[in-house]
């Protein structure tokens, strides 16, 4: 194995368990991929986050091929979407955080109700229609929705996020989920939830853009 991939292998792993220590994950619900020569490295299936080593990463190429004797996780698909979809996409995370779901079960998209929204890339977090996980359908909607934003909600499911690396799209998923939580809590007390004007979170993408996020390579 080469430096580099060993070097992104452990990355994925280190994300996958922080994922946990977030407590965005459910079982081994989540998972974790990034882009790599003509296709991408991803979590495989079936493996505990706590067992995995660099050796189960498994390399999907472009037109979806697996690596052999390795089988990646089921929802390898819309992964693979993401980066067709996007070019600033370096990394994909996805999990059923638990608040992002219950979100995505009212079906939802998470509106302007805090400026952090905008950390998505666009004023509201969409949520894409539900499709069986792993299949084209499921991919088709995901392609729709993060051509959109970096942030979307799938119904009845979960979330996924995108990002330039590991860091920045993890950071982004625990943002979404700290949103959804604030959505539901909004939620539990009225059903006419207050927004930003458009004005003023345009303004804040524009502040976003020039500054960047803190957020560490
Ligand atoms: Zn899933």
């Amino acid at each position: 194995m080469s430096v580099e991939r060993s070097k992104l292998a452990l990355e994925i792993i280190d994300t996958c368990l922080e994922m946990n220590r977030l407590g965005l994950n459910q079982g081994t619900a989540g998972n974790v991929s990034v882009r790599y020569e003509n296709g991408m490295l991803i979590t495989p299936t079936g493996i505990e986050y706590d067992k995995l080593t660099p050796n189960h990463i498994v390399f999907v190429s472009e037109d979806g091929e697996f690596e052999e004797g390795k089988i990646p996780s089921s929802e390898w698909a819309f992964h693979m979407t993401c980066y067709k979809a996007r070019e600033d996409c370096q990394a994909v995370v996805h999990n059923h955080a638990i608040n992002s779901a219950a979100v995505s079960i009212l079906n939802r998209p998470i509106p302007a109700i805090h400026y952090m929204v905008a950390a998505s890339g666009t004023n509201e977090i969409p949520c894409v229609p539900y499709a069986t996980f792993g299949s084209p359908e499921l991919a088709g909607y995901v392609d729709e929705g993060i051509k959109q934003s970096k942030s979307i909600l799938l119904q009845h499911h979960g979330m996924i996020t995108v990002g330039e690396n590991l860091k920045k799209a993890l950071w982004l998923a625990h943002e979404t989920e700290v949103l959804a939580d604030l959505y539901l809590k909004c939620l539990s007390v009225q059903s006419e939830i207050p927004v930003l004007p458009e004005q003023e979170m345009n303004h804040v993408l524009d502040k976003f853009k020039t500054y960047g996020l803190r957020v560490e390579k």
